[in-house]
């Protein structure tokens, strides 16, 4: 039963004043039956719902929250910057400080532009590769999430076919296919869009292969089109850098935003000096673009993330948990797929192609307080501790109970 103000009342009270209830992907009626609508609090590595019960938080805001909840350091820095101001006729002096600090920061970058959401960032960089080379055509790996605007968005109600014109797909880590598509634009191709690793909703995460980072920077090249990294997801969660710095290959264009301010709505386009003279003349802009509370958190972010060791805190407790988890998975009998880096973790179950087991293994989890998701990919944060993956793991025992009585 849901107290008064808890999530079943608060629910009631959305559906007569929000269409559905809730937009986009933050809906559970996208979930199984049982996840809470509704938080009232968060802290370090915990979520509390509206009903009141806590949970160790897998989702962390869907990846914005990277250091934790509340993180000291990056609330003292919002304090601090809120006590200055924030949304002012122009930007405060943190904005050159940030700019500064990512250029220094991600290898490729030669300048930087700040926007609030991913999908702000992702249309800069098709918008400003588009200036620059006067072209039109992007290619997009199939499945790939790059936002929920008219030209991306993974449900086309509402949009024209219009909004999708000087489009064409391939297929993630397959050069042949690139190339096939690239063939197809003639030489029209503005840009190629990929992301961080292959991090699609429902199949399995792969990392980029060598060959392919290496062929698609070769075919931007001879193409004269811009290479763009969607690194929104991924960034700076895994590493310092740009996600194929790894690989040695440097896009010419990325978009960031998730774990870059610890949860403060923020998001960024990085580029090299070849679209510096494009990215000027592209007017992009919003009211809040230059809010300095958020630049100020990312700052402190950034350099909190470097005190920590942040991938490798991340990498070490992910490894603890994807080890604890294959152990259970195979005392339980169950064929559990764990697929992308440790501290983005996606998993799916054997024959589930309704995600029937997925479900019922998140539902148990959820009353034994893990908050996880069926299909998507998780997120590990700094504040998540072994006592916390201890407890995941415990709830994850439950979860395996319920997909062998599925
Ligand atoms: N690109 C990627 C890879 C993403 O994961 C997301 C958000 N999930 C976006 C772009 C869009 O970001 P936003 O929702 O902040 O607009």
């Amino acid at each position: 039963m849901s107290p008064p103000g808890g999530d079943a009342a608060l629910r009631a009270r959305a559906a007569r004043v929000v269409p559905g209830g809730m937009w986009g992907h933050l809906d559970t009626r996208r979930l199984p039956a049982g996840y809470p609508q509704f938080f009232t609090r968060a802290e370090g590595g915990h979520i509390w719902d509206a009903n009141g019960q806590r949970y160790v938080d897998l989702m962390c805001s869907w990846g914005p929250i990277v250091l934790g909840h509340h993180n000291p350091v990056v609330d003292a820095a919002v304090a601090r910057q809120t006590a200055l101001g924030d949304c002012l006729n122009g930007p405060a002096p943190v904005m050159v400080e940030l700019c500064e600090t990512l250029v220094e920061r991600v290898a490729h970058a030669d300048w930087a532009m700040l926007q609030k959401n991913g999908g702000d960032a992702t249309t800069a960089c098709v918008t400003i590769a588009r200036a620059a080379t006067g072209r039109n055509t992007v290619l997009i790996a199939q499945g790939s999430y790059h936002g929920a605007l008219p030209w991306c968005t993974p449900v086309p109600a509402g949009t024209t076919a219009e909004d999708r014109a000087n489009q064409g797909r391939f297929i993630y880590n397959d050069l042949a296919s690139l190339q096939a598509a690239a063939d197809a634009t003639g030489s029209d191709l503005a840009a190629v869009i990929i992301t961080g690793f292959r991090h699609d909703n429902v199949v399995d995460q792969e990392m980029p292969s060598l060959a392919f980072a290496q062929g698609a920077r070769a075919l931007c090249d001879r193409l004269g089109a811009a290479l763009i990294i969607d690194d929104v997801r991924a960034g700076f969660r895994l590493h310092r850098g740009c996600s194929w710095e790894r690989l040695g290959v440097q896009p010419d264009l990325s978009a960031w935003s998730k774990a870059i301010a610890n949860g403060h709505p923020l998001a960024a386009v990085l580029g090299r000096d070849s679209l510096r003279e494009a990215a000027a003349r592209v007017f992009i802009t919003g009211s809040f673009w230059c809010g300095a509370v958020p630049m100020a958190a990312a700052v402190a972010t950034l350099a909190e993330m470097d005190r920590i060791g942040l991938p490798d805190y991340l990498e070490e407790l992910g490894s603890y948990l994807r080890a604890g988890m294959a152990n259970l998975a195979q005392r339980h009998g169950v064929g559990l797929r764990q697929s992308g880096p440790v501290a983005m973790p996606l998993w799916l179950f054997d024959d589930d192609p309704g995600f029937e087991k997925g479900g019922a293994f998140c539902r148990a989890t959820l009353e034994h307080g893990a908050y996880l998701h069926p299909r998507h990919n998780m997120f590990l944060n700094a504040a998540h501790t072994q006592v916390d993956m201890d407890a995941v793991l415990a709830a994850a025992e439950a979860g395996f109970r319920a997909v062998g009585a599925a």
